[in-house]
C-alpha cells in the first residue's frame, strides 16, 4: 500500500505502515500492533518491538466519533492535536508526549508512548494518589494559557494562531454537549432514571440558572482569550507518581482559560464523589477525600501562584501592565473557572458522555444521591460564580454538600 489516499487502519494496516513509511525499527524487530483506543472519538494503536523494546504509539482521527457514527468530525482534528502537542511541549516542557510525525494523508500521528503512566481517571478510581499531580498541572495551565494570551503574545502573533486553530467540528460539540443540551429534555442526553425528576424540578425549570448558562455559552465562543486544552478531564491525563503527561488536545482552539481549569477541578471532584461514595474503609476514605480536597484547592491556589509571577515577568502589552489589571485578569479567569466546574459537573451527569466515577457505582440508591450532588454543587458553582476566588472558596463549596 502506499498510503497516498486516507482510509481508517486496523491493526494489520498499521503494523505495515509502521514497516513501510516510518524509519524507526531495525531490520531484525519483531513486531506487534495493538489497538488501544478508549477514548469517545478516535483509534489509537500501539506497536511494539519485543526485540529492542522500542515502542510506539500512533493515533488516527476517523471520519465520524466512536461514540455514535452521527457525530460527523473533521479529521483535521489530528493536525491541530500534533501541532498544539508540539507548541505545548514548548510552552510546558515534559508535561505532553513528545509527536515524532504527523501525516495530512492518513490524519495520523505518531507520539511517545506512555503506557508506564496511567490513565488518571483509572488510577482515581483505583484510589490513589498524586501529591504532585497539582504542582504539574498548575505548571501546565499557566504556562499554556497565559503564555498563548494577548497579555504576552504579539497580537498579531495571536490572531494567527487563533486562525489556524479553530475547530468547527469539536466547537460545536462542546457547544451542544457542555452548554446546551444537559438544559432542556434533549433526546441525546442520557439520564439514570432516578435523576430524571429532580434535574427537570431543580435545573431545567429554573429560568435564572438557564440565563446563566445563556450567557456563558456565548462567553464560550466568543471569548478568544487562550488556546486551550479544550479537553481536560483525567482521561486526558496520563500520570505516575513522578510524573504527568497530558494528551489527548485535539479540541484545542482559542476560548476562555478558565475552561481547563474548570475541567481539572470538576474531574478531581468526580473523584471525590466516587471516593465517598463506594470506599468502605472509612480511615482510607477520609484519606483519599482529604487529598483529593486539598489538591483542588492546590490546583487554584497554586494557579493563581504561578499566574501572577508569570504576569509579572513576561507581560508585554502595555495597558496590560497597568498596577492591578493582573489581579482583575486572573480573577475573571477564576470566575469563569467556577462556572465551569459547575456546567461540567452537570453535563457529565445528563448529557451524552458520562464520567466513570459515577456509573461504576453500582447501588442505584447510592448512584442516584452521587448525581444529586454533582447537580446541587454544579448549580452553586455557575450561579455563585462571582466569589469564587482562591482554592478555599471553591472547597468551600464542596464542604457545604458533603
Ligand atoms: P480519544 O481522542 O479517542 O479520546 P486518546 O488520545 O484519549 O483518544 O487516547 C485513548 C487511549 O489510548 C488513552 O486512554 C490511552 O489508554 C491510550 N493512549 C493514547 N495516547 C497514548 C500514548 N501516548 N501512550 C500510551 N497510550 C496512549
Ligand atoms: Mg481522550
Ligand atoms: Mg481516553
Ligand atoms: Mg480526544
Amino acid at each position: 500500500r502506499e498510503y497516498n489516499e486516507y482510509f481508517t487502519m486496523d491493526e494489520t494496516d498499521v503494523l505495515d505502515y509502521a514497516v513501510t513509511r516510518l524509519n524507526v525499527f531495525d531490520q531484525d524487530a519483531k513486531l506487534a500492533c495493538k489497538e488501544i483506543g478508549d477514548g469517545n472519538l478516535n483509534y489509537v494503536f500501539r506497536i511494539i518491538d519485543s526485540a529492542s523494546g522500542k515502542s510506539l504509539i500512533i493515533k488516527q482521527a476517523g471520519p465520524v466519533a466512536r461514540i455514535s457514527a452521527d457525530i460527523k468530525v473533521s479529521t483535521d482534528r489530528n493536525r491541530i492535536e500534533s501541532e498544539i502537542l508540539k507548541l505545548q511541549n514548548e510552552l510546558a516542557p515534559g508535561l505532553v508526549p513528545q509527536i515524532y510525525n504527523y501525516d495530512p494523508v492518513m490524519n495520523c500521528c505518531v507520539m511517545e508512548d506512555l503506557s508506564d503512566h496511567d490513565i488518571m481517571r483509572k488510577a482515581l478510581l483505583e484510589h490513589r494518589q498524586f501529591p504532585l499531580f497539582a504542582d504539574h498541572i498548575s505548571t501546565f495551565m499557566v504556562n499554556t494559557l497565559l503564555l498563548t494570551s494577548d497579555v504576552v503574545m504579539d497580537h498579531k502573533a495571536k490572531k494567527n494562531l487563533v486562525k489556524s486553530f479553530i475547530n468547527p467540528d469539536l466547537c460545536e460539540i462542546s457547544e451542544d454537549l457542555v452548554y446546551t443540551e444537559p438544559f432542556y429534555d434533549c433526546p441525546r442526553n442520557d439520564i439514570f432514571e432516578p435523576t430524571r425528576e429532580f434535574a427537570q424540578s431543580f435545573l431545567w425549570d429554573d429560568e435564572a440558572l438557564l440565563l446563566e448558562t445563556a450567557k456563558l455559552k456565548f462567553e464560550f465562543m466568543n471569548h478568544a482569550q487562550s488556546l486551550l486544552h479544550g479537553d481536560l478531564h483525567s482521561g486526558s491525563i496520563f500520570i505516575k507518581e513522578d510524573s504527568t503527561k497530558i494528551i489527548d488536545p485535539e479540541f484545542a482552539f482559542y476560548g476562555p482559560a478558565g475552561y481547563d481549569i474548570g475541567n481539572v477541578i470538576a474531574h478531581l471532584l468526580f473523584a471525590y464523589i466516587n471516593a465517598d461514595s463506594v470506599m468502605e474503609n472509612p480511615a482510607a476514605r477520609e484519606a483519599q477525600k482529604a487529598w483529593l480536597l486539598s489538591s483542588m484547592k492546590d490546583v487554584i491556589n497554586m494557579f493563581r501562584e504561578k499566574f501572577l509571577k508569570m504576569f509579572q515577568e513576561r507581560a508585554t502589552d502595555r495597558m496590560a501592565r497597568i498596577p492591578s489589571f493582573d489581579q482583575y485578569y486572573l480573577n475573571q479567569i477564576i470566575q469563569d473557572t467556577s462556572a465551569v466546574t459547575g456546567l461540567e459537573l452537570i453535563r457529565r451527569t445528563l448529557g451524552l458522555a458520562h464520567v466513570k466515577d459515577i456509573t461504576s457505582i453500582a447501588d442505584a440508591d447510592t448512584r442516584a444521591y452521587a448525581e444529586k450532588l454533582c447537580l446541587q454543587m454544579g448549580k452553586a458553582f455557575i450561579m455563585g460564580r462571582s466569589g469564587m476566588l482562591t482554592g478555599e472558596d471553591f472547597i468551600q463549596v464542596v464542604a457545604n454538600y458533603i
